[in-house]
């Protein structure tokens, strides 16, 4: 399993990155593998198209391996974050090693079902390095958890899983590494409750809206019913130009910036995410930043109909944070 990596570090000064589009093997030299761990020798290869189907779908510049690089030795290190097979072959091992804790415990590893594992968010998370219980220490309400022990432990309730999917900085940290190795993304099944999500439903980033839109729709997770057990990790833009309120219900509203999406018959809704938070201060910091994660149980509301004619159907999609664990700053160029 091939990784293809978007950024490569330049063997002439390790501390630069470049991205695939800019990188020139004449212009910038020999390009290394971007984990320190590793700096394994990478190939450029440049943006393409590919016929599908009578279709040329484009294809992206990035970073690989030369041929042969596994088979002669100089491929990704055990280490290092690109080297797929061996994250897998971790997973595996981690939940089998699970498994034995607790004969009579529900296995965490479901498969090989056809191509597909399914992994416990918070194992992943726990092999990704993504320390999903490292958060701030000087915030107050930092969600408790058992720390460091869970995750290589079997846990069977539900109550104490449910803090992996509210970690927003350890989320933060696995979308990226998603994004280094889409790859992941068909491996990964979130087991919530009594819930199994695969990752495509349990992010949306920006732009994606629609999509969360409509996942609530489907399972009737809208604001004021009961039953709403669905968790998601949501993108949301701060509108910097509007103030945080106190809202009816005794919560700030951090304002949003609506998305306007276009759906299926082309014509365009709506959709305006709302920010509650319990705590002020908390909200003020986080309408200081331009983009949110913020990692809860969403709900939304039926389309209502445009206002005017010139105007979309729209809808609300409420994201109450009751922890400052549950969001973070989105900035994925930083990693
Ligand atoms: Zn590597």
């Amino acid at each position: 399993m091939a990784s293809k990596i978007s950024k490569a570090r330049l063997e002439s000064d390790h501390s630069a990155l470049i991205s695939a589009e800019a990188y020139s093997k004449e212009k910038y030299g020999t390009a290394l593998c971007p984990d320190l761990r590793c700096l394994c020798r990478l190939r450029g290869v440049s943006a393409t198209s590919r016929n599908v189907d009578g279709e040329q779908i484009p294809v992206a510049a990035y970073f690989g391996l030369p041929p042969n690089a596994e088979k002669n030795g100089s491929g990704h290190t055990k280490r290092c974050r690109f080297n797929v097979e061996e994250t897998v072959k971790r997973l595996v091992a981690k939940s089998k090693e699970i498994k034995e804790f607790d004969e009579g415990s529900e296995p965490i590893l479901f498969g090989p079902r056809g191509d597909i594992a399914e992994y416990r968010l918070h194992i992943l998370m726990e092999l990704l390095g993504t320390k999903p219980f490292s958060v701030d220490q000087d915030d107050a309400d930092s969600l408790k958890g058992k720390g460091r022990r869970t995750g290589t432990e079997y846990v069977r309730t539900d109550k104490v899983l449910a803090p992996y999917f509210r970690m927003a900085r350890a989320v933060h940290t696995l979308i990226a590494r998603v994004r280094e190795k889409p790859e992941l993304e068909r491996w990964i099944r979130l087991k919530y409750a009594e819930h199994t999500i695969p990752w495509s439903e349990y992010f949306y980033d920006m732009g994606e809206h629609v999509y969360l839109y409509d996942f609530l729709v489907k399972h009737g997770q809208l604001i004021g019913a009961k039953k709403r057990t669905r968790p998601a990790a949501v993108a949301v833009a701060i509108d910097t130009t509007r103030e945080v309120y106190l809202a009816k219900h005794g919560s700030w509203a951090v304002p949003c910036r609506t998305s306007l999406c276009v759906v299926k018959d082309g014509s365009r809704i709506a959709l305006k995410p709302s920010l509650y938070v319990n705590d002020e201060k908390l909200a003020r910091k986080i309408h200081r930043w331009n983009l949110a994660l913020v990692c809860a149980i969403p709900t939304t509301e039926p389309l209502a109909p445009a206002p005017a004619p010139r105007l979309s159907p729209h809808a609300r999609i409420n994201l109450r944070v009751v922890s400052g664990a549950q969001v973070c700053q989105y900035n994925l160029n930083e990693t």
